[in-house]
């Protein structure tokens, strides 16, 4: 069913406590934790605690939720002090465009001077 837990998926074992991350904020339908291979010195990851493959997915089946998520990427930003800077919020979606985790995820960057991309 739509957004239940996937056994092999590395996010929903975060989200089960299974697997450790470092974890920076959460509230009851988010959690938000550092990235293990960090591109800036600020680079969180925030995720939905149930499990959808993308964005698009999420919005399409959860749009509050959706909502949700990218308020919580905004209060990670503030927390840590990158709003001041500027920063960037981040989808990857699908393996051409270089998603390796299919569990709806933000990545939060920030903390370095950011090229443009678009
Ligand atoms: P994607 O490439 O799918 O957009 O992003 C997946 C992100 O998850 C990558 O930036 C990668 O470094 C991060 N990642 C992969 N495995 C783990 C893990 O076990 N713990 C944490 N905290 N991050 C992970
Ligand atoms: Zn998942």
């Amino acid at each position: 069913m739509a957004g239940e837990p996937q056994a092999d998926c590395l996010f929903c074992k975060i989200v089960a406590g299974d697997i450790p991350a470092t974890i920076v904020r959460e509230s009851p339908n988010t959690i938000s934790f550092r990235d293990i291979n960090p591109q800036a010195p600020t680079h969180v990851l925030v995720i939905p605690r149930v499990h959808y493959a993308n964005a698009a997915e999420l919005a399409d089946n959860e749009p509050q939720l959706c909502g949700e998520l990218l308020s919580e990427a905004g209060a990670v930003a503030e927390q840590e002090k990158v709003d001041v800077t500027g920063y960037r919020i981040v989808f990857n979606t699908g393996a051409g465009a270089g998603q390796t985790v299919f569990h709806t995820h933000a990545h939060v960057l920030g903390g370095r001077d950011l090229q443009r991309l678009v």
